[in-house]
This record gives structure tokens, sequence and C-alpha cells, in this order.
């Protein structure tokens, strides 16, 4: 039968919710702790529901697979591979009824499907948005794969994915793009359709996969659903608009992806459990993350060590391309501490330089340098949200501004992150940033004001899939910019997207870009391409 439980399961978490609030008020207040660990039980994701009776084949108001497919986080053995139900997938449960469904899956080492080498069967619950997540494993290292769901005989489309070369394994070449930032209100995500024409061993999304803001906010291209969003429901409904993007499932089903956060997939510049907005309780921020964290553990191809518990979630993780590269994938946005100075572009002053203040929180830190140490990767991939060059832009007040939201507000812990890099001779060092909806290549020193001192690594910042609109290829100040931040070795402001071929002698970066996005029929060209030598980061036109 047709239980209720799905309703009943959330009148439970807010009757919860309103009791623990009520004691948190009559405690006058409640330790940070004892909160998260209140949420966690709170938001504790149930694993048992109600199956379905396959005997009744369930009919579908449309294929269910609508969201397309997706793979991602694979190593040398397995892969994670995705898909969520929602037949109606703007509707808050995704056209589904309450009950677990069961979805089968399958592998094979053809387009064709038909040298099946892994199959089984999963349960998609209510509980996880109707969402599939099969790690499958026992697969042949550095070897394509191609894979398929399908459920009451409806088919999803075939994606294709693949292993990591085995860990002392030497690949010839590696290749990968990476993007950020895709507002559907301001653009087309044409980026995809020619990364899909690449030939790309995997892609790193650096965040803001959507926005959070209430429709027709950021502008008309085509249009959010809904108001800002808070609920669980809310950040489902606004994935599925994303996902439902036919180039991004394109892409999406033609190489594994390694995804990260920024601001966007909960609330914009949030830091920890601070809100953008000043007047909101970290209560109840808390609250809104745990929704927005599981909805995007929901729709993305993580593994179950990312599965969230209540508002907190394991998103920082590593990878490698057997010696030729290693990879760390950083969370900055759940560890971090109140951007300084009110968040508002200022000199780098005491607040920005307090030893306190965090973006990456002790833990992931420790755990980055531990990585870095450990690698034995030729090129170390640092991919993560924000702007690790420290672009200052010049005040009236005859001194340099710089974003508090990006490294320069912890200018402590960038330094001494570069000063780490450098003292332990890690090799080539090579960061990947997003956020900025803009390109940018940066040579890195321990501190960017003093350019007499040695490079310590590469920064390659990506620009927008769309956010932004169209864009330009130079600003107005370009050459001020530059002269006033030398370090900078390339910068223009259109959309697209940036793809790396990696060798064991050079790292080639192309910068692609497209004429306009604001149409469906923008024309990506490349823009330009910069080269790193093994054993430097300096930054060399092609
Ligand atoms: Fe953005
Ligand atoms: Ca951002």
């Amino acid at each position: 039968g047709c239980a209720d439980s799905f309703p009943s399961f959330f009148a439970f978490m807010l009757f919860q919710k309103n009791n623990f609030l009520k004691a948190a008020s009559h405690e006058n207040g409640i330790s940070r702790r004892l909160f998260l660990g209140y949420a966690a039980a709170l938001y504790s994701i149930p694993t048992i529901g109600q199956t379905a009776n396959i005997k009744h084949r369930m009919k579908f108001a449309s294929n269910p697979f609508s969201l397309g497919v997706a793979s991602g986080d694979s190593n040398s053995t397995s892969t994670v591979l995705w898909t969520r139900l929602a037949p109606e997938p703007l509707d808050p449960n995704g056209g589904m009824p309450n009950l677990a469904v069961p979805v089968k899956w399958r592998v094979s080492t053809d387009d064709n499907m038909k040298n099946i080498v892994a199959s089984g069967q999963q349960l998609a619950t209510p509980q996880l948005g109707h969402s599939v997540h099969v790690t499958v494993g026992q697969l042949k290292p550095d070897n394509w794969y191609w894979y398929q769901f399908s459920v009451n005989g409806e088919e999803s489309v075939v994606g294709r994915t693949r292993t990591m070369p085995k860990k002392f394994a030497s690949p010839e070449q590696m290749s990968f793009a990476f993007a950020s930032c895709q507002s559907l209100e301001q653009g087309y995500f044409t980026a995809y359709d020619s990364m899909a024409q690449d030939e790309l061993d995997l892609v790193f999304h650096l965040g803001d996969y959507i926005y959070e803001y209430t429709a027709g906010n950021q502008g008309t291209i085509r249009k959010h659903h809904g108001k800002e969003i808070e609920s669980l429901s809310d950040y489902r409904v606004r994935h599925a608009q994303y996902k439902m993007d036919p180039l991004l499932q394109k892409m999406h089903a033609r190489c594994p992806w390694f995804v990260t956060w920024d601001d966007h997939e909960l609330d914009n510049n949030c830091a920890d459990d601070i809100s953008e907005q000043k007047n909101v309780k970290p209560v109840d921020f808390l609250i809104r993350r745990a929704a927005a964290y599981q909805a995007y553990y929901e729709n993305m191809p993580l593994r179950r060590t990312s599965i969230p518990s209540g508002p907190s979630m394991q998103l920082y993780r590593k990878g490698s391309f057997g010696q030729l590269a290693e990879f760390t994938v950083l969370d900055g946005r759940q560890y971090r501490s109140n951007q300084p100075n009110n968040d508002v572009r200022s000199p780098i002053n005491e607040a920005a330089l307090n030893p306190g203040s965090t973006m990456l929180g002790r833990e992931q830190r420790n755990w980055l340098k531990q990585s870095l140490i450990q690698s034995r990767g030729t090129w170390n991939i640092i991919a993560q949200q924000v702007m690790m060059g420290m672009v200052g832009t010049s005040n009236n007040k005859n001194s340099m501004n710089y974003s508090m939201d990006q490294w320069p507000g912890y200018t402590h812990e960038r330094m001494d992150l570069l000063r780490f890099m450098e003292d332990r001779k890690i090799s080539n060092p090579v960061v990947l940033t997003g956020d900025i909806h803009s390109n940018w290549a940066n040579e890195l020193r321990t501190d960017d004001r003093k350019m007499e001192t040695p490079t310590v690594a590469a920064e390659f910042v990506g620009t927008s899939i769309a956010s932004g609109g169209d864009g330009q290829d130079r600003i107005k100040n370009q050459d001020k910019l530059i002269s006033d931040n030398p370090f900078i070795k390339f910068h223009n402001r259109q959309r697209g997207y940036v793809k790396c071929t990696l060798t064991q002698k050079t790292w080639t970066t192309d910068y692609m870009v497209a004429d306009k996005v604001t149409t469906p029929d923008g024309k990506i060209t490349k823009r330009t391409s910069l080269v790193l030598e093994n054993g430097s980061s300096t930054i060399q036109q092609a």
C-alpha cells in the first residue's frame, strides 16, 4: 500500500525543529557542537521505506529520467553512477509517489550496451529525492565504460565514464576541463556543448552550479522557478530546473565529474553557519544548510561518504591520475570563519591578517598539507572556489583594496599554505578557481605584493559558464589592473570554460570563450593558450 509516511516524516521533523528551537531559546542559546548533534539526529535520513510493488507496474507521467545521468569521483577500480527519478521535475516530489522504487543499472564496455560487465538494482527512495547513487567496483583501471538505468521498461540515455589509471601507472597524458557559475537566468550553457566535443578524462565543477535567488532576480534569459530557495523541496526543484538543461546533461553523460560547491548552492557569500543576511540566527541558517546540502548530495554523482548528516557533509576529497597528477578538491565554505571587515573590499589590515581566521578549517588544512606531502603526482592540482591571487584595486586613500570573500580575506592562512608548498618543495602545485565570472592566470607567491620573491604555484581562474551574461574581452581599466598586479599573466571577462592538457613535461591551459551566451547560438573559440613547464611556475604563452 501507499503509506503516508513521507509527509508525516516531514511533519515530525518540523515538530522536532520547533521543539528544539524552543529548547534552544529556553536554554539561552546552545553550543554549536550540541546543536550540530541535535540537527544531525533531526535530519538523519532513514534508508528503509515502502517499496513499490513491482507487480503493479508503476505508470510515470513521462520518462522519469528527465534529469539525465552522471558519473563522478572515479578512482582506478570504481566510479559512482547517478540519476534521479523525476517524471515531473518542477513538482516538489518530482512527480514521484511516496514509495521507494527499484531502479536497474548496467555497465558495459561498449556504447551499444552489449558487453555487460556489471549490473544490479538500487532503491530510489523518497527520503533521498528518488536519487540513485551506485558505487560500481571491480572495474579495470584506465578504462572507458558505458552505463544505463532503467525502471519499469523506461530507459535513461547511455552515459560514458571512465576509471583512473592505477596509482603507480605513468600515463602519457591527461585532459580535463573546469567550469563554474552557471546562472541560467543570465545565459545559455553553450560552453558545455563545446566541452562535449573535447576528448576529456574528467571535469571539475568549482561551484555556483545553481543560484538560490528568487525568480527574475538575476535576469530573464531563462527564469528561475519560485522564490529564493530555503526548504528541502525548494532546493530540490531548483537543482531539477538546472539539471533539465540539455547541454549540461550532455556533458554529464560524457565523462566523470568531480564537483564541489561554492556559496550559491546555499546562500550568497555564506561562511559556515553565517548567512549573507545579517538578521539570520546561526541555528536557523544551519537548518537551511541541512536542506541545501541534502539536495546537493541528491543531485550530484558523489560517493556515500558524502551523504550529509544534518548540516554537515564531507565534500573535500582527493584523487589521482596515476603518477601524472594528483588532485585535491576543497570545500571553502563549510568550515570558514566570517569574512573580515564586514566582507567589504579592504586593505590587508589586521582583520585580514588574523591568524585565527580560516577558509578551510584546521582539519581540512592539515589534510591538504598531508595530501600534498604524500603526493606522487608530477602535477598537484588544487581544485577550489575563490581566487588565491592577491589582486588589489587602488582606493582613493593611496592604498589597495582586496576582496574579503576571496583568499586575501584569509591572508594568514593563504600565506601559510604558499610558504608550506615552497618549503616542502611540492611538485608543480596548480590552483584551479571559479567564482568571479572571469578568466585569470596568476603566478602565485607567498606574498603576491612582493614581486621580487620566487613564484611558488600557478593559478588558473576559469570564467563562468553563463553568470554575468555576454561579458567582454577587455575591461576599461585593464592596463592599470595588470600594472598594479604584475603577477597577472592573462585576464578576460567573456563566458566559457577552461581546458587543461597535462603531460610529464608540460601543462597547457586553453581558455575557451563564447562570443555570446544570451542567445543559444553562441560560438566558442580558443582565446589563448598558456603553458607551464614541469618544475617551473612561470606562466608562458604557448
Ligand atoms: Fe558565481
Ligand atoms: Ca561564488
